[in-house]
């Protein structure tokens, strides 16, 4: 049988980076053999709604290419894949449970339930509406069926609560964490419906996976909680129920609790795959994609925390991770962000963007500069500065020299290099360049190297010096590949401005 995964947002605000990596775990299971990946939206707590919020999460995926079969943006056989578009369906479930005795109606107002647990504070006790304390609440299992019916005719507002069932072990299923049991007695009737007509999320959430025909549950550990009402939810309905994998939560860097929307932008790293703006508080959380990040890398980045391949492979692309992905190589334990790695990711992923396609971006921000370079020399200055850059954003500030020249020269390396005498030699060395006609960087090359050597001079002084005349620091690619794309005239003019600037 093709699995039929889904991946089930709320839509309650930006898609943190632990739900992308929820969805992706999905995406790779169901990939891998051939079945269907479906996006819903769980929108039945119209109290959390954030305006944006779908299309936010819609826009990411496509951004990432992770593709769903069927969603909301697309429809599909299960549809609608909306929940506050099935809301009509789910009365039906609610009632059949109500029906068969798994369930109960509860009329207990708010000012009642707090009363209850104010009153267990201060017996220093908790209060849970559960199968202690429900033959002493407002239900419909203390009231009389004249009572219930007269509440429900009223138009009361009531919720239905889960009624579990008196010492039964609960086993859960997990494919990350095996078997894990719980006792009935210890938790509480979740409410599953509310009079106002919509279904809570542990109802919508069943109903919809049973009726969608879903086979594997994969959701983060934060739902593990809830997955003995869901296997007791299933039972009730005589449903057989999906199989399960929660998965390892996202920590911290330092490995100390969950990463959370706020530390991204506290720590400098961005949890969100795009920039967010917040509809009321106009608050902007940055994204990996204005952040510079290619998306094979995010997915490349994120794949591999709580998973691994089993070996030392680490670069992998979407196919490659669709081949080598398994539920069983999940590991049990929370996984640390690393942004450092996250960087590294994306300074592999942008070494393989093509040069012509990092020329074209970088021509836009010469233009921006007002800075007019042909394309074979920008093609030259890509090639040859590329592996120093995380970021395409880099380009500019790793090559800048090459299309202006040094307005000041780096304090700093011209303490340490340019020494008495420095500028005599370097005065020198400029006419070796321009005696080399036709130019040709290897014969500069020699020549400048013959100079140095026949006077005798401190080799790294001298060429750090030649540097810091073209490039305005002692940073760089290699000296005379500089020297090569400036041409011979332009270097000769840095090295005289540099020799009348810094005058020792
Ligand atoms: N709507 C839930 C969420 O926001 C889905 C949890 C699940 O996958 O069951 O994460």
């Amino acid at each position: 049988m093709k699995p039929r995964v889904r991946f089930a947002p709320s839509p309650t605000g930006p898609l943190h980076i632990g739900g992308v990596r929820t969805a992706l775990y999905n995406y790779l299971f169901c990939k891998k053999f051939g079945g269907t990946m479906i996006l819903r939206i769980e929108d039945t707590d119209r109290t959390r709604f954030v305006p944006g919020a779908e299309e936010y999460i819609i826009e990411a995926f496509q951004w990432l290419g992770i593709k769903f079969d069927e969603g909301v943006h697309i429809g599909g056989p299960f549809g609608p894949y909306k929940q506050s578009e099935r809301k009509s369906m789910y009365k039906a479930y609610a009632d059949q449970l109500i029906e068969n005795g798994w369930a109960y109606y509860a009329f207990d107002t708010p000012e009642e339930l707090d009363a209850r647990r104010k009153e267990a504070e201060a017996a220093k006790k908790n209060f849970q509406y559960d199968l202690h304390t429900r033959g002493t609440l407002c239900n419909s299992l203390t009231l009389s069926a004249e009572e219930v019916k007269g509440r429900l005719d009223s138009g009361v507002p009531y919720v239905v609560r889960f009624k579990f069932p008196a010492d039964t072990e609960i086993v859960v299923e997990d494919l990350i964490r095996g078997i894990v049991k719980i006792n009935s007695n210890t938790l509480d009737d979740k409410v599953l419906y509310k009079s106002d007509g919509m279904p809570t999320y542990h109802l919508a959430n069943i109903v919809d996976d049973h009726t969608m025909e879903i086979t594997h549950v994969i959701r983060g550990e934060e739902w593990l909680p809830s997955a003995p009402l869901h296997v007791m939810l299933y039972k009730a309905f005589g449903w057989e129920a999906p199989q399960f994998a929660h998965l390892p939560l996202l920590l911290k860097p330092d490995g100390n609790g969950k990463l959370s929307k706020r530390d991204g932008d506290r720590l400098g790293f961005p949890v969100f795959p795009l920039q967010w703006t917040d509809p009321k508080s106009g608050e902007v959380s940055s994204g990996y994609r204005e952040n510079g990040y290619v998306p094979e890398a995010v997915i490349n980045m994120l794949a591999l925390l709580g998973w691994n391949p089993g070996t030392e492979q680490e670069i992998m692309s979407m196919d490659e991770l669709i081949q080598l992905f398994s539920l069983e190589k999940i590991s049990k334990s929370g996984a640390k962000f690393d942004p450092e790695k996250a960087k590294w990711f994306n300074h592999h992923y942008v070494q393989q963007i093509p040069v012509n396609q990092l020329v074209a971006e970088f021509q836009k921000v010469l233009e921006g500069k007002g800075i007019k370079a042909d394309d074979s020399k920008v093609t030259r200055v890509v090639e040859l500065i590329k592996e120093r850059i995380y970021f395409t954003r880099e380009l500019w500030d790793q090559s800048h020299y090459f299309f202006e020249a040094p307005e000041n020269y780096d304090e700093q390396a011209v303490k340490k290099r340019w020494k008495p005498g420095t500028g005599a030699h370097l005065t020198k060395i400029a006419e070796i360049i321009g005696s080399v006609v036709p130019f040709d960087k290897q014969t500069a090359h020699d020549k400048v190297m013959d100079y140095i050597q026949q006077n005798e001079l401190n080799m790294g002084q001298i060429m750090n010096s030649f540097r810091i005349s073209l490039v305005g620091a002692a940073k760089g690619p290699d000296l005379f590949e500089i020297v090569d794309i400036l041409g011979p005239q332009e270097v000769i003019n840095r090295m005289q401005k540099a020799i009348e600037v810094i005058r020792i």
